[in-house]
């Protein structure tokens, strides 16, 4: 594996991790986390876990929400210099709801290596065990945090003919599926993908109004993490 390029400038890697079971990782993920200079992580107390298990002993330094456009600044001088790194998040693939992109726009910008290394995304393991349409999808990340606006949200998605998908924390599934159920028809179908690769995982399918009701009577059904999956509204005739 070459981690610099022929400029003599090193290579960012975009590294995906376990959304969960950490046996989720990929061989190439823990040969790139092992041989780069330097890894940067959202949180690195929660990486330095996921490394001790795989036996990696790197150095760690922290990019996050609120000094990514600074620390990206830094990993590019140090990419300059022919230092190699990995970008992880705290679980899954980064830049998708996650920090990283300031720096790998940045990187690219200024014409250096930006290697994905594939692996975990929770959007993509609920909608392959979903059972609706995923030919085409619309990812919406996540909802607004108050009613109002995710209600003005769902009215802008009634007659969206794709399958549509968003993340949702167990703080607002419930609010989330009550505002959704003043909107959208009750017999939509949905998809709730709850602790995916989890003890606990659950992907149940079933219709809006079923779904408001199963996570109003199981307290279960509001803990964890939450994907949330909608099927398209059906064409006119
Ligand atoms: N970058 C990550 C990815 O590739 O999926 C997503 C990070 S985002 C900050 C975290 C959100 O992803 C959670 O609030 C939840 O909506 C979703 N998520 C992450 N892990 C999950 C899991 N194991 N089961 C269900 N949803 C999950």
């Amino acid at each position: 594996m070459s981690v610099s390029n022929v400029s003599g400038c090193g290579k960012l890697y975009v590294v995906a991790t376990p959304i969960g079971n950490l046996a989720d990782m990929t061989f190439r993920a823990v040969e790139v986390l092992k041989k780069v200079d330097l890894v940067a992580a959202e949180d690195t107390r929660h990486v330095k876990m996921l490394l001790q298990h795989y036996g990696i002993t790197n150095k760690l330094v922290s990019l996050h929400q609120h000094n990514e456009d600074k620390a990206a600044l830094v990993l590019l001088e140090k990419l300059r210099e022919g230092q190699s790194i990995a970008l992880v998040s705290d679980a899954g693939t980064p830049l998708l709801s996650d920090p990283g992109m300031p720096l790998v726009k940045m990187v690219k910008e200024a014409g250096l290596d930006v290697v994905p290394i594939p692996g975990a995304c929770a959007l993509i393991t609920a909608l392959s065990a979903a059972g609706l349409p995923v030919t085409q999808f619309s990812f919406e990340g996540f909802l607004p945090r108050t009613s109002s606006a995710r209600k003005a949200f769902f009215s802008e998605r009634l007659q969206a003919k794709k399958t549509w998908i968003f993340y949702e924390s167990c703080h607002r599934i419930l609010a989330t599926l009550q505002d959704m159920a003043e909107i959208l028809p009750l017999d939509r179908q949905i998809v709730i993908a709850r602790e995916l690769t989890k003890l606990h995982e659950t992907i149940v399918k079933t219709s809006l109004g079923d779904a408001l009701l199963l996570v109003t009577q199981n307290d279960n059904m509001r803990k964890g993490e939450f994907v949330v999956i909608v099927d398209g509204a059906i064409e006119d005739k």
